[in-house]
């Protein structure tokens, strides 16, 4: 089921870099039930050692980053992250996964200005969690009213054409009637929105056991509507993708449960903190921290990598009746 004998023979290609694990909305799916919000203070990584990191994944092959939090628009140094992982070497795409907040400015700036500084330090891309078109669910979900503040992000990226792909987590009983919403958004607006599994971690069993929503149901509706799904790019993740003729986004659909894609994983994880995760299932990571404090530490902290990426051990995404425990996703970036 997991990719590690794979990626024994090869690196990693694709690294998730969680640059904060605070977050300014509650989504119920990132939050462990029963828990209270992790504010503890701790010094979180600075963009140094963040480049750091990054410049030793790409000499093991990294090709591939993406910004995740918690929410890294939380983060006031965003953009000076972002420029300083672009000019690594070997990175050939900068990606960012935010709940819209990156997106809007927290000064005067306008939102398409502030999206353009953004552009500007290297991100190429936005995947903005969005789960509903009805404001009163996203408050529901969320926890927070900010619902028209990322329909305006939105709306923005599609006007300075800054490339965008949203995430829907769809929910039994939540929101798992909004398919001929969404339809009727993406005849106008061009972006991708992909559709995605509630997955059972650790912190929302019962959260999934009461609203898990398989999606093949809506793959097969939009596959008898002449949607046609389209061929994947070299980086292209799990995520099938399709089109229409008669609409101007595309839809995708991330499918951790009704389709098993760990096999496809090329896949690495580090947190705000200095931690190695070979997967977010995987219940512990490796500390490298005390190797990103120079950059004469790089060939030490190489050999580390190396490692940590030798060692993965068989896990990937619990299916419902496993019993594989994780942290909850906000704490890994998920
Ligand atoms: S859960 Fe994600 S990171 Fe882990 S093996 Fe599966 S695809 Fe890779």
């Amino acid at each position: 089921m997991f990719p590690f004998a794979t990626l024994k023979k090869q690196s990693p290609e694709y690294l998730r870099l969680s640059v904060t694990d605070n977050y300014n909305f509650r989504p119920i799916y990132s939050v462990a039930e029963n828990s209270s919000e992790n504010k503890i203070p701790r010094i979180q990584m600075s963009p140094k050692e963040f480049t750091r990191l990054v410049r030793a994944f790409a000499k093991l092959g990294v090709r591939k980053v993406r910004i995740i939090g918690g929410e890294p628009g939380v983060r006031k140094d965003l953009s000076e992250i972002a420029n300083s992982i672009a000019s690594v070497p070997g990175i050939e795409e900068l990606t960012v996964t935010t709940n819209g907040t990156a997106l809007l400015p927290t000064g005067s700036e306008s939102i398409p200005k502030h999206i353009e500084t953004l552009r500007a330090s290297g991100i190429s891309r936005a995947n903005i969690n969005l789960d509903t078109l009805n404001e009163k669910i996203f408050e529901a979900i969320n926890g927070r009213n900010m619902f028209s503040q990322v329909l305006n992000a939105i709306e923005a990226s599609i006007a300075v054409k800054f490339p965008l792909k949203i995430n829907s987590v769809v929910m039994k009983n939540t929101n798992d009637n909004e398919l001929d919403a969404w339809k009727a958004f993406l005849k106008t607006h061009p972006v991708t929105v992909r559709f995605i599994e509630l997955t059972p971690a650790h912190g929302n069993r019962n959260l999934y056991q009461q609203r898990g929503f398989p999606l093949n149901s809506w793959l097969n509706s939009l596959e008898r509507e002449g949607w046609i799904e389209i061929p994947k790019s070299e980086l292209s993740g799990p995520a099938r993708e399709f089109a229409h003729p008669s609409f101007a986004g595309k839809i995708g659909f991330i499918l951790p449960i009704s389709q098993e894609f760990c096999s496809l994983c090329t896949r690495i994880q580090a947190t705000n903190m200095g931690f190695v995760h070979t997967c977010p299932f995987q219940k512990t990571g490796h500390n490298v921290r005390h190797l990103l404090q120079s950059h004469l530490q790089e060939s030490e902290l190489i050999s580390a990598l190396s490692e940590i990426i030798a060692q993965k051990n068989s896990t990937g995404i619990p299916q419902p009746s496993s019993s594989l425990f994780t942290q909850n996703f906000s704490k890994l970036g998920n």
